[in-house]
């Protein structure tokens, strides 16, 4: 409606969707990181706590990190039942956020099928439908003759390399539109009095007594008593200025896109075995990826060692491929809460899957800047529970598959 308003009306441009405000030298909460999860943690605490004075710090372009290169995956038939409630509410806050953001996020519940092509990967799927289903989640194995009808030009004759025994098939699992997330986020919280300040680079954190004082910035200091590190691939380097050691290890991950295609694949497709996945997007473009590079790095260079293609698609041009950075956990579940550090809060630990993550860990680190209590949703990925042992373990279900 705007659209057609904005072209009856015979304006040239449309308005900007944020202000770029002055910085300045107080807020009373500081979010580091423009990606999915600081834009939606500025959001819901303007629109649900009515805290407006926040700035969202983004060193380049918002949506420059994983937000703006992730393979746009939505799904919540994780292993844990901790995981799978947490991701649930995600899928649920995404199905209505086209309308809360009015803006169009193309969000496409195509259905999810993880391929089992052994005996060990279809009991963990079995498994994995066991606890989606206790949780109310849509999820449960499915046989050759039901994953053909899914997807009939995945090879499933009895002599493939790679025979296909069953499938874990989550139907309201599907891709979105991530640069429209990004973007209507950023918009809604701007909306609401947050100032999003690109091109400012957090260079410091300030600690005194044990409490966050303020951040430094290429544009100059800010004093403040809550910091937010949403930082992602980066997020050790900026807990390292807070003095607050985190267990985790960046590692590149890369994906492509082919030539577009006439639509025919309408599901999104995952192979734990063989670290691939793949799905169509509206365009026709074959969108595809793998496991995290094995080596430890920050560089974001494209190697194209990862491919692995269905068979018809042998001769299918690759159109485009990059890289991002992915912040991975020993149990492959993110952290978000306090630190050691009064004021210092961390949302990371996002991996290879945190893009579908952005609402509910915005709505729930919201809801803990504001009250200062731990919401029971996030309480079991406090960081505390490393020296606790009491580790989610999600590498089953969240390795590939994204
Ligand atoms: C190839 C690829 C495919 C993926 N596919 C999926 C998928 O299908 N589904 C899914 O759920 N997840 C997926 N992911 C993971 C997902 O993209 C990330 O977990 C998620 O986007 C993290 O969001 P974020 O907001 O926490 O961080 P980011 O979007 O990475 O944002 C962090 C921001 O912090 C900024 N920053 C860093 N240092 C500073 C500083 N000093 N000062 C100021 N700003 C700073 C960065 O510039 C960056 O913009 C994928 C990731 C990659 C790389």
């Amino acid at each position: 409606m705007d659209l057609l308003r904005l072209g009856l009306n015979g304006k040239k441009a449309l308005p900007r969707m944020w202000r770029a405000p002055d910085l300045k030298d107080r807020y009373e909460v500081v979010i580091v990181g423009g990606g999915v999860h600081g834009l939606a943690t500025a959001y819901y605490l303007a629109r649900d706590h009515g805290i407006t004075d926040v700035a969202v710090l983004e060193k380049s372009y918002i949506g420059a990190g994983g937000s703006g290169r992730n393979t746009t995956i939505i799904r919540s038939n994780y292993l844990t039942p901790e995981g799978v409630r947490f991701y649930d509410e995600s899928v649920r806050l995404y199905e209505q956020l086209t309308q809360d953001l009015n803006f169009n996020l193309m969000f496409s519940q195509r259905g999810h099928m993880t391929l089992a092509h052994n005996d060990s990967a279809v009991r963990t799927m079995r498994w994995r439908a066991e606890v989606n289903q206790l949780q109310g989640v849509d999820s449960r194995l499915i046989t050759p003759d039901e994953i053909v009808k899914l997807c009939p030009e995945l090879d499933l004759s009895d002599h493939p390399r790679f025979p296909i025994l069953a499938a874990l098939y989550h139907p309201p699992g599907g891709v979105i539109r991530h640069d429209a997330v990004v973007w209507g986020y950023a918009r809604g919280a701007d909306r609401h009095g947050v100032h999003i300040h690109q091109k400012t680079e957090v260079t410091g954190i300030d600690v005194a007594g044990g409490k966050v004082v303020g951040v430094r910035t290429n544009r100059g200091a800010i004093k403040t008593g809550t910091v937010l590190n949403a930082t992602a691939g980066w997020a050790t380097l900026i807990s390292d200025m807070a003095g607050v050691r985190l267990p985790i290890v960046t590692h590149p991950l890369q994906a492509c896109v082919s030539e577009p295609l006439k639509p025919f694949l309408n599901v999104v497709i995952v192979s734990g075995s063989l670290h691939v996945y793949i799905s169509q997007s509206d365009r026709g473009e074959l969108v595809m990826g793998a496991g995290i590079d094995p080596y430890p790095s920050y560089s974001m260079d494209s190697t194209l060692g990862f491919l692995e293609l269905l068979p018809c698609l042998a001769r299918v041009k690759i159109m485009r491929q990059w890289a991002g950075l992915c912040d991975m956990t020993p149990d492959f579940s993110p952290i978000m809460g306090f630190t050691p550090v009064e004021g210092f809060l961390v949302d990371v630990g996002w991996g290879t899957y945190g893009f579908k993550a952005g609402p509910v860990s915005g709505k729930r680190m919201a809801e803990l800047i504001a009250t200062r209590r731990t919401p029971d949703l996030i309480a079991p990925f406090r960081l505390s529970r490393f020296e606790e042992g009491r580790l989610v373990g999600e590498k089953g279900a969240a390795s590939v598959g994204q």
